[in-house]
């Protein structure tokens, strides 16, 4: 580590900004001792908010039915091979009932832009899920929507909304989207579901096709200062029905390497060990918390249709009870000495929004 990378990384500590052009110094000038200097500061911060726990969320993944065509992921609508899925309402609260028993406190319901989730069939869903669990907190992410569309899903009681900004620069988000699909309609969204006062996560992934370290640096400076409760990021790992099957997947070592500067640039933020890390690596997930992540999002999807929910290649996780998933994560939690928490797990400072 040169004089000015260790600058950069006390300046970033004290100050929790850097400049663009200094992000994206620091990420191409980094090494090892770089990486290991910000993953100390990163678990200290964490430590200092979060202790030693691990928030945890059951994902239960919706659908595998996408009206979109995103060049990286494996349900886009062009993937004639990816074999398509849709639970029912009945469906999503057993799985729902069953996290439950386990001791989940939070669902995220994610799936792809299917059009048959409307507004009224995912609000009585939501509302569902909140009158037979209403000490739970509901997560949805299922993409782009109108602002009405979500107002009426916060109004049916939905908490959160994960939807990943996927790049923060304009034209590398042309290069992994169709023409159909629009930067400005991204944010658009993510501005409105702030507004609506919905805790949100943003998030892209790391080494994604055509990424740079002058786009990282945009999204180290949109997640700065868009302040979401959340940031989800994981390395991007190609699909073989893709046009993007013969990319390089994301690293571990930079996926990593960011986690560590987003902990430090928003202390308080949840900062998931995602499913793609543990994919890329058998302990990515605990590495991840070793760098300063604080949450993990065991799957609740049925065993039936987990692996036709393949985003990417190799996908772990698919084969196993939610039971299982649930003990396997405790289990790896511990081993790096932290514990899975059985709480909704707001964002600190969060005050629970009580709706009629
Ligand atoms: N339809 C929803 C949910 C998308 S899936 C939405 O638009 O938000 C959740 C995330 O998986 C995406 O935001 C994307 O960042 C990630 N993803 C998709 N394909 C991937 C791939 N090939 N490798 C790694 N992550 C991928």
């Amino acid at each position: 580590m040169n004089k000015k990378e260790k600058e950069l990384i006390d300046r970033l500590e004290r100050e929790q900004s850097l400049t663009e052009e200094e992000y994206a110094e620091l990420i191409r000038n980094r090494d090892e001792e770089a990486a290991a200097s910000l993953a100390k500061i990163a678990v200290k911060k964490r430590k200092e908010f979060f202790s030693d726990a691990v928030y945890t969320r059951g994902l239960i993944e919706i659908s595998s039915i996408c009206k979109n065509n995103c060049l990286y992921c494996g349900i886009r609508r062009d993937n004639r091979n990816a074999e398509r899925y849709r639970l029912t309402k009945e469906e999503i609260l057993a799985c729902a009932d069953e996290g439950y028993e386990l001791g989940f406190r939070t669902f995220v319901l994610q799936g792809g832009e299917d059009p048959y989730f409307t507004d009224e069939v995912l609000c009585e869903i939501v509302a569902g899920l909140k009158e037979k669990h209403p000490d739970c907190a509901v997560t949805l992410s299922m993409g782009e929507r109108s602002s009405h569309s979500y107002r009426a899903l916060y109004d049916a009681g939905a908490d959160r909304y994960l939807l990943r900004h996927e790049t923060a620069d304009v034209g590398h988000y042309a290069k992994l989207h169709p023409g159909e699909m629009s930067f400005d309609n991204r944010m658009r969204c993510l501005h409105d579901l702030k507004e609506i006062g919905y805790q949100i996560g943003c998030g892209f992934m790391v080494g994604s096709p055509f990424q740079t370290p002058e786009t990282l640096a945009k999204d180290l400076k949109f997640v700065e200062t868009f302040r979401p409760a959340m940031c989800g990021i994981g390395p991007f790992i190609p699909h073989h029905d893709t046009p993007f099957k013969d990319e390089k997947a994301g690293t571990l070592e930079l996926t990593l390497f960011l986690l560590s500067v987003i902990r430090l640039i928003l202390p308080e933020v949840l900062l998931p060990a995602t499913t793609a890390l543990g994919t890329i690596d058998p302990k990515g997930r605990e590495k991840g918390i070793l760098a300063g992540a604080n949450v993990v999002m065991p799957n609740l999807s049925p065993v039936g249709v987990r692996k036709k929910y393949e985003l990417y290649d190799n996908k772990i996780c698919t084969g196993e009870e939610s039971a299982q998933c649930r003990g396997c994560l405790e289990a790896r939690m511990q081993s790096v000495g932290y514990r899975l928490v059985v709480d909704r797990g707001d964002a600190p400072g969060y005050t629970i929004h009580q709706k009629i």
